[in-house]
């Protein structure tokens, strides 16, 4: 089989109203790695209104403002079963921020307004009165050291359905207390990380990658540096620094 031949479907999910602090960075940096693993990587970007291909194999979401939310929140309820059968059938999906907030069940914000989510993660998250902004560092069991960058408002609290995706060693995560950021069910990744996240994280790529070609081709044989070379490695060291 020819490079060619395995292909792989990004759906970027509401690029227009989702994509604040570069999280559009998450889809280039999924696209080149997936071509260093020598697949074909199609990316089509889903707009509300717009159908999903017939074939699904990842799917990326960003974050936006409170307004942008407001704007997705009712379209992703009349793709609700749609997006539970692809995450429920393995679909491995990555959701930054606004969009990790609307695959939990629910987001209030701080004014009161209730915007219902698609319940995939099982996370609920209120909008708090602070914002949590900054240069952030987790550990997580399975993809070592994650660093990225935050700002939101919004407090998420885990249910039992939901492992978080790692524990904080610098910044906020979920909510100023628990010291748990991000959400994972099956293989769906939920995390308020910026930064662009993927970029700087090569290990959370090649976990999607690799969920995608065993879900459609049955197997993955990494072919790219597993930690991204010197310029991943710079990049990560700076997203680590602390504000002076
Ligand atoms: N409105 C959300 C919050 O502040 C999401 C912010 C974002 O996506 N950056 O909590």
């Amino acid at each position: 089989m020819t490079a060619h031949d395995r292909e792989l479907v990004i759906v970027s999910l509401y690029p227009r109203d989702m994509n604040i602090y570069g999280d559009r960075g998450n889809v280039l940096a999924l696209s080149r790695r997936a071509r260093a693993h020598g697949y074909a990587p199609v990316v089509v970007e889903v707009n509300p209104g717009d159908p999903l291909p017939d074939r699904v194999d990842i799917v990326i979401g960003g974050g936006g403002q409170d307004s942008g939310q407001g704007r997705v929140a009712r379209d992703l309820q009349a793709r609700a079963s749609e997006m539970r059968a692809l995450a429920s059938d393995g679909t491995p999906m990555l959701m930054i921020c606004g969009l990790y907030q609307l695959f939990g069940h629910r987001f209030v914000t701080h004014t009161g307004d209730e915007l219902a989510g698609i319940g995939v993660l099982d996370v609920e998250t209120r909008g708090g009165t602070e914002r949590m902004i900054g240069n952030i560092v987790l550990d997580s069991a399975e993809f070592g050291e994650i660093v990225g960058y935050e700002n939101h408002s919004g407090n998420t609290r885990l249910g039992p359905g939901s492992e978080p995706l790692g524990t904080v060693r610098q910044g906020a995560g979920n909510n100023p207390d628990d010291g748990l950021e991000g959400a994972r069910t099956g293989n769906v990744i939920g995390s308020y990380l910026h930064g662009s996240l993927l970029p700087k994280n090569p290990a959370i790529s090649d976990f999607l990658i690799g969920e995608a070609a065993r879900r459609r081709y049955g197997s993955f044989a990494p072919a790219a540096q597993e930690d991204g070379g010197e310029t991943v490695r710079r990049a990560r060291e700076s997203a680590k620094r602390r504000p002076r």
